[in-house]
Parts: structure tokens; sequence; C-alpha cells
């Protein structure tokens, strides 16, 4: 049965991506940290599709902890998918901005993909199998105002993730990055919506459907020659 540890799975796309993949086969590890009784809510959907589904319960930010759940579940079984979601946003104007503000959200969004990633990958690599999908954001690729902490971050996964790709290829572990624009979740409840969407081609902001279909396509799809890629869902909010 081929396993996928999606982390961050609790709610918004991290959810959207675990039931995805659940319909695509895949049994689930589904990552939380204060989630657990969504998380849990997202497990009982799982298992009504006919799939396995166990949660974790960890702060991705803090390594210690996270090795002290991945690193045994890993000695048990290596999944075969890996997609690293979890993410915060902490927005405030770089004159304003606190240290705390800056740290935790460098802590959680980058700390937490080394956090996780650099064990699973270690297994990856040794099985000479597997497919890595790191979430970044459209605040990535281009900064947005507001965000210097958030697009540091997920500017810092696509560079991690793109010398990944470059040490993993040969192993036959792909990596790749998706990189939404605005999509509708809990995080971009509060935006000034009337003030992007005239920015969006589109016409409309993203849902976590647009977000997990291209995750489930690059953990399914046997054929497969995307490596090293940073995908956009955005609307062509950015091209
Ligand atoms: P949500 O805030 O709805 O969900 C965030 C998820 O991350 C939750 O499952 C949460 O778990 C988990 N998480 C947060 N902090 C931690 C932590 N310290 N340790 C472990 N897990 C943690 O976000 P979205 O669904 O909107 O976003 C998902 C990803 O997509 C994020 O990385 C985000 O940056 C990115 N993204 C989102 C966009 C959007 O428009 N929504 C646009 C571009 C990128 P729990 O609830 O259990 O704490």
């Amino acid at each position: 049965m081929k396993l996928a540890l999606v982390v961050g799975g609790s709610r918004g796309i991290g959810r959207a991506i675990a039931l995805r993949l659940a319909r695509s086969g895949f049994d689930i590890w589904l990552t939380c940290h204060k989630g657990i009784e969504a998380a849990n809510a997202v497990k009982a959907e799982i298992e009504a599709l006919g799939r396995a589904c166990e949660v974790m319960t960890f702060d991705v930010a803090d390594h210690a902890q996270s090795k002290s759940i991945i690193g045994p579940a890993l000695k048990r079984q290596v999944p075969d998918v890996l997609v690293y979601n979890s993410g915060i946003t902490r927005d405030q104007f770089m004159m304003w901005m606190t240290k705390a503000e800056w740290d935790e959200v460098m802590h959680t969004n980058l700390d937490g993909f080394f956090n996780v990633t650099h064990q699973v990958v270690f297994h990856m690599m040794g099985k000479k199998r597997g497919r890595i999908v790191v979430i970044s954001s459209a605040s990535g690729q281009v900064g947005q105002a507001g965000q210097t902490n958030y697009s540091a971050s997920k500017a810092g996964l696509i560079g991690a993730a793109k010398a990944l790709a470059r040490e993993a290829g040969k192993k036959n572990v792909i990596v790749n990055v998706v990189a939404p624009g605005i999509i509708e979740t809990q995080m971009t409840e509060k935006l000034p919506k009337e003030q992007i969407l005239p920015l969006i081609p589109q016409g409309r902001f993203g849902n976590v459907e647009d977000v997990a279909s291209i995750v489930d396509f690059l953990c399914s799809e046997e054929h497969m020659y995307i490596h090293g890629q940073v995908i956009g869902v955005n609307g062509g909010l950015v091209m």
C-alpha cells in the first residue's frame, strides 16, 4: 500500500491534499500541531474512503519534538510521498516587525522543513524511491509587502527544494515545489480581497482543490520528468 506523509494536514490546503491523496489510493500519516480535533475529523473522513490514517502531533519548529515523532515512525515504514505543507504568517511591515514575528515564521516555515525532511529523505534515498512536494507561496516568488518574514521563508523553501532536487534526483527521489497564490482558507480570510481580485487574470481566488489536484499529480503520476520545478497555482497572479 502507498503511504503519504502530509505535514500540516488538519485543515485548509493540507486537509484537501490528504483527502485527495487518500482518494488516489494512499494511506496517510497526517500531522498537526494545535488542531488535534480537526486532524481527527480528517482521519475519520480518510477512513470513510477506505484508507488508513494515523495522526501525529508535533510542532514542526521544534527539532527534538519532530525527531521524536517522525524517527520511530520511519523505522516502521518509509512513506512514498512527503508533502511539506505546514506554514504560518505573522504579517507586519518590516519597520514594525518584532524579532518574535520574524523568528516564529522562519522557525515554523523553514526550520520545520529541515526538521521533517532531513529525516525522511535519508530513508527515501536509501530505498531509491520517493516524491517530495514542498508548499511555498507566490509571496516567496515575487515578494509581498507586509510579509518580509513569510516571503523570505517561502523563497528559502524554493532554494532548499531545488538544492535537494539536485542531491536526490539520481536516487529516484523527485522533489518539486507548489507555489499557491491566494487560496480561500483560514489563513487568507482577513485579506482585503476586493483589492486583490482585479490583479488575478482568472478573476477568482483559488480553492483548496486547485492546489490538491496538482500535488496529487506530482505524487501519483507514474510518468514523471518534472523535477526541481516551482509550479504556480495562482490564476495568473504571478507569471
Ligand atoms: P492554514 O492556516 O489553514 O493551515 C496551516 C496548517 O499548518 C495547519 O494544518 C496547522 O496545523 C499547520 N501548522 C501550523 N503551524 C504548525 C507548527 N508549528 N507545527 C506543525 N504544524 C503546523 O493554512 P493554509 O491551508 O491556508 O496553508 C497551507 C500552506 O499553504 C501553508 O504553508 C501556507 O503558507 C501555504 N500557502 C497558503 C496560501 C493561501 O492563500 N491560503 C497561499 C500560498 C501558500 P494545526 O492547525 O494543527 O496547528
